[in-house]
C-alpha cells in the first residue's frame, strides 16, 4: 500500500476533533487523507468536570461503543437559595476522567488508519485561495505543509479561530479542583449545579460532581464558571475554595486551576474556504458551558458538510452556520444562549426567580422525558406560562435574593 500526502488537517484530539475524523470516515472518505495533529501527548489533562449528559452518551455510543472506565449518574439536581429542582432525563448521565475518554477516542480514530500526530503544536494558519498553510512545531524542528482542508477543533484557546478571522462567541473564565469529602452531603449519582454565584455578583454557576478514574470514585470535583469572563481568576478560586470548605470538602488538588470555555452565539462564524471550526473552537453551551456532547455533534455536523463540499470539489459550504442552527444541537445551544443572556444578564436575580419559581418549567425538567437541553419544543408553552403569571403577579422581582447556608 502506498502512502500519500493527507489533504484534510485536523487540528486538535479532543471531542470534537475525534468524532469529526470518525464520522468522516464513516461517511466514506479514505483514511489516507486525514491526519489529526495535537500539541499535547495523549493521555493528555483537560481540564474539565467530564460530565456528559445523556444525548452526549448516545452519541459517544455511535461513535465509539461505550467509553470504559466513568461512572454513571442518575440526574441533575439545580439548586440556589431561591429553591431546587431535579432535573431527570431519558437516561443516565455519564461522568468521565478526561484523560481517559479522550485517549480512547482517540485509539478508536488510530485503529481507523488514520495518521495520528502527537506532541506537534501548530504556530500559524494562512487560509489561501487554493489550500490553507500550515506551520506547525515538533521536538525535531518546523515543518509547513499546505492542505486542502483544516478543521479547526483546537477548543477555546486554540489558535484556528484567531488565525480565521471569524468572530466567535462570548468566552467565559472558569476554575477548578479535585477534593475530598470531609463531611459533605452530596451524592455520587447526582450532578449539582449551584446558581448562587450569582448572588456574588459572579454570572454563572458552582458545579459539585463525582470525580471517577478507572471506574471508581476518586473525590470529587467542584468549581465556578464565570460566564462573562468578567470576575478576575483570584476571586473565583477564593470563592470556590471558600464554597468547598462550607459544604464539607477539602482540597486534593495542589490548586486550584483555571481555564477559558468559548461560548456558541448565533453570531458566532466557523467557516471560510477550506475551513471550518467544530467543537469549542465553534462554540459551546453559555448557559452550563456543557462542551463535550456539543463538540461531537457540531463535529458531526461539519464532517457531513465537508464531505458533501468533497462531493462537489468546492472549498465552500453554503450556509455553514444557519445549516447548524437547524439541527437538534444547534437549536439546543440558541436555546441555552438566549437563557444565558437572561439569567447572566442584566436582572440576574429575577431570571433566578423566574428559573426557580416556574411550576411547569420545574415539573418538565422533572418528568425524564426529554434529554437535557432538548426543551426549545417547549419553548411556546413556557413563554405562554411566564406571561400570564406576569399578568397575574407582576414581573418578578430584580431584588437581592437572601442568601441561605449551604446545605
Ligand atoms: C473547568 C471546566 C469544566 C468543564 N466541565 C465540563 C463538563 O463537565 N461537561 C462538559 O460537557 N464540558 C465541560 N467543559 C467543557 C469541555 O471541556 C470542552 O467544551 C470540550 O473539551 C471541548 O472539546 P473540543 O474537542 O472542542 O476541545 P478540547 O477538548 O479543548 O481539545 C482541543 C485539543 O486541541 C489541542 N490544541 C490546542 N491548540 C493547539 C495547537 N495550537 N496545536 C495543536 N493542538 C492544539 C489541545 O491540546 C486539545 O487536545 C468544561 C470546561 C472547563 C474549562
Amino acid at each position: 500500500m502506498t502512502s500519500r500526502a493527507p489533504r484534510i488537517a485536523i487540528l486538535g484530539a479532543g471531542p470534537g476533533g475525534t468524532a469529526f475524523a470518525l464520522s468522516l470516515v464513516s461517511r466514506g472518505i479514505d483514511p489516507q487523507d486525514l491526519v489529526v495533529i495535537d500539541k499535547a501527548v495523549f493521555p493528555r489533562k483537560k481540564l474539565c468536570g467530564g460530565g456528559v449528559t445523556f444525548r452526549g452518551t448516545e452519541l459517544l455510543r455511535e461513535l465509539v461503543g461505550q467509553p470504559r472506565g466513568g461512572g454513571e449518574t442518575k440526574g441533575l439536581e439545580f439548586l440556589s437559595s431561591v429553591g431546587r429542582f431535579d432535573v431527570r432525563e431519558r437516561g443516565p448521565q455519564w461522568i468521565y476522567d478526561r484523560a481517559e475518554l479522550d485517549a480512547q477516542l482517540l485509539e478508536a480514530v488510530r485503529t481507523k488508519g488514520i495518521e495520528i500526530r502527537e506532541g506537534e503544536a501548530v504556530t500559524a494558519l494562512e487560509p489561501g485561495h487554493e489550500s490553507v498553510r500550515v506551520t506547525s512545531k515538533r521536538s525535531n524542528g518546523a515543518r509547513t505543509e499546505s492542505f486542502s482542508w483544516v478543521i479547526g477543533a483546537d477548543g477555546a484557546n486554540g489558535i484556528s479561530r484567531r488565525a480565521s478571522g471569524l468572530p466567535g462567541g462570548i468566552v467565559g473564565r472558569l476554575v477548578e479542583g479535585v477534593f475530598e469529602s470531609v463531611d459533605a452531603k452530596e451524592k455520587p449519582d447526582t450532578l449539582y449545579f449551584d446558581f448562587d454565584p450569582i448572588c456574588d455578583r459572579i454570572p454563572g454557576y458552582a458545579w459539585i460532581f463525582p470525580y471517577f478514574v478507572g471506574g471508581s470514585l476518586v473525590g470529587w470535583k467542584l468549581g465556578v464558571m464565570d460566564g462573562r469572563g468578567v470576575v478576575p481568576g483570584e476571586t473565583l478560586r477564593a470563592w470556590t475554595q471558600r464554597y468547598a470548605e462550607q459544604r464539607g470538602y477539602r482540597l486534593l488538588d495542589d490548586k486550584i486551576a483555571g481555564f477559558p470555555e468559548r461560548y456558541w452565539d448565533w453570531r458566532s462564524r466557523g467557516h471560510r474556504p477550506g475551513l471550518v471550526l467544530v467543537g469549542e473552537a465553534f462554540g459551546i453551551d453559555a448557559l452550563l458551558g456543557e462542551g463535550i456532547a456539543p463538540s461531537m455533534y457540531s463535529a458531526v455536523y461539519a464532517a457531513g458538510r465537508v464531505k458533501d463540499a468533497l462531493d462537489r470539489g468546492t472549498r465552500s459550504i453554503r450556509g455553514y452556520e444557519r445549516g447548524f442552527l437547524f439541527t437538534a444541537e444547534g437549536k439546543n445551544l440558541w436555546f441555552q444562549a438566549r437563557l444565558a443572556d437572561r439569567i447572566y444578564g442584566r436582572h440576574p436575580e429575577r431570571w433566578l426567580r423566574v428559573l426557580f419559581e416556574m411550576e411547569h418549567l420545574k415539573r418538565l425538567a422533572g418528568a425524564g422525558n426529554d434529554a437535557y437541553g432538548r426543551l426549545l419544543g417547549h419553548m411556546p408553552a413556557l413563554v405562554a406560562r411566564y406571561a400570564g403569571q406576569v399578568l397575574l403577579r407582576g414581573l418578578p422581582s430584580a431584588e437581592p435574593v437572601r442568601r441561605l447556608p449551604p446545605g
